[in-house]
């Protein structure tokens, strides 16, 4: 067995990586993040990378967090991740989804009055009707004949979701944290509720603390260190479009409520378009993430270019020219799993999707926890406890 001691992080990926910087500027004790691949390029790579504001409480604040530090990032990048501001525009196509439309802006501005001048969001937030988002939006191909209703709203954009990932690792190499590509976790070590080391391609480590940051294959390592996790999967397609003339106007992110599709524009000018269907965690299920393969289902396809077709008539001339499918987690709130878990030694960071605008804060919440032993005032919100009876460490 080697001798190591000190933080091992499973997975390089954008949340494994946010975690290294955040403990790696702390402390001079060793840190060692694990990938099986490369870094960046499994759920991370195949993101939109939205970042914007919506969302519960927990997610404002972690996003507010979030956004200070790619503004910081952004002031100095060392990969260039970008920003490109969009909005956000969520439209129903049916009478009832313009009713949902509506009931969740009220819900929103009751909630925002109960909150009694604690208020998080400060979105300006309106339900719109059609011929008022046609007065009030450039969205010259949005064919408002179609649409009952829309909510816009406009503190949201996308970024490079691998180069701000790199901007975690570059920043976490400066601090003397070791990165190591194509080395697999193969096993954890546990006695009595206490990990004391990890397999790392068959040879075992000791270890003060490991931490599972390893996206859609967090189930299968929780299972290493016998934790459960309340973690589910769905897919998540992605389809890239070519227009035949360069579209000159900037699209928001579109969504659409009946169906989940929803698509952007790259400042390539392609369109990418992805589903994510309005269902429920119980409707989720776990897939082996080795066995997904990165063709779009046939009849996925083509529901989702009938859906944008209908949406944005002038996509019917658009070539698919590019696609992927990649795995959204899912947990029973919708917010990820952060945290200590009932065996000491062993943290988790496992998202239900927002990984790209949630990560900064996770990395924070991780090393506040194992560096000061203090829970954070995210505890009740992102811990595995809230779920069932696991014994927390406060
Ligand atoms: C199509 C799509 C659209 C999305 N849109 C958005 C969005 O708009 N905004 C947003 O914030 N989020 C979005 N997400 C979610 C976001 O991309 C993820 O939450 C985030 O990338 C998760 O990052 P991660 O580091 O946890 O996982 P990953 O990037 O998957 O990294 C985990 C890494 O762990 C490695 N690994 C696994 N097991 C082991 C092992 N045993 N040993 C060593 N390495 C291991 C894997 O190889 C992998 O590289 C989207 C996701 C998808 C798929």
């Amino acid at each position: 067995m080697t001798s190591e001691g000190g933080y091992h992080i499973i997975g390089g990926g954008i949340v494994g990586a946010s975690i290294a910087y955040h403990i790696g500027r702390r402390t001079n004790d060793p840190v060692h993040v694990y990938e099986k691949g490369t870094l960046a390029n499994e759920t991370t790579k195949k993101s939109l990378a939205f970042f914007g504001f919506y969302g519960d409480e927990t997610q404002y604040r972690m996003k507010q967090y979030g956004m200070e530090l790619y503004n910081d990032f952004l002031s100095s990048p060392r990969a260039d991740p970008g920003y490109v501001t969009t909005g956000r525009l969520n439209v129903a196509t049916s009478e009832e989804g313009a009713e949902a439309l509506r009931q969740d802006v009220e819900n929103r501005n009751k909630r925002l009055a109960d909150a009694d001048g604690k208020r998080v969001d400060t979105s300006p937030v309106d339900f719109a009707e059609p011929h008022e988002l046609k007065r009030s939006l450039v969205l010259p191909f949005l064919d408002t004949n179609t649409v009952t209703g829309g909510i816009f709203r406009p503190q949201v954009g996308y970024l490079r979701p691998r180069e701000m990932a790199i901007e975690f690792i570059e920043r976490a190499r400066d601090e003397g944290v070791v990165f190591h590509e194509n080395t697999t976790v193969t096993d954890l070590t546990v006695d009595d509720g206490v990990l004391s080391g990890l397999s790392v391609d068959g040879e075992e480590r000791t270890a003060d603390e490991v931490i599972s940051a390893a996206g859609p294959w967090n189930p299968r390592v929780a299972a290493m260190a016998n934790v459960d996790l309340p973690v589910k999967h769905t897919l998540a397609p992605v389809l890239e479009l070519e227009p035949a003339e360069p579209i000159q106007y900037t699209i928001p992110w579109i969504t659409h409520r009946e169906s989940g599709f929803s698509i952007r524009r790259n400042a390539d000018g392609r369109v990418l378009m992805t589903h994510h269907p309005p269902g429920k965690h119980a409707d989720a299920t776990e897939y082996d993430p080795d066995a997904v393969e990165d063709s779009v289902p046939t009849d996925l396809r083509q529901r989702g270019l009938d859906v944008l077709e209908s949406l944005l008539p002038v996509t019917d001339t658009f070539d698919v020219v590019d696609e992927r499918v990649g795995i959204r987690s899912s947990t029973p709130d919708g917010n990820p799993v952060v945290g200590w878990t009932r065996v000491d030694g062993f943290s988790v960071a496992a998202f239900s999707t927002s990984g790209i605008q949630l990560a900064p804060a996770t990395g924070k919440v991780i090393a506040t926890q194992l560096l000061d032993n203090d829970p954070t005032s995210f505890y009740e919100g992102l811990s595995v406890s809230r779920f069932d009876s696991y014994v927390d460490h406060k």
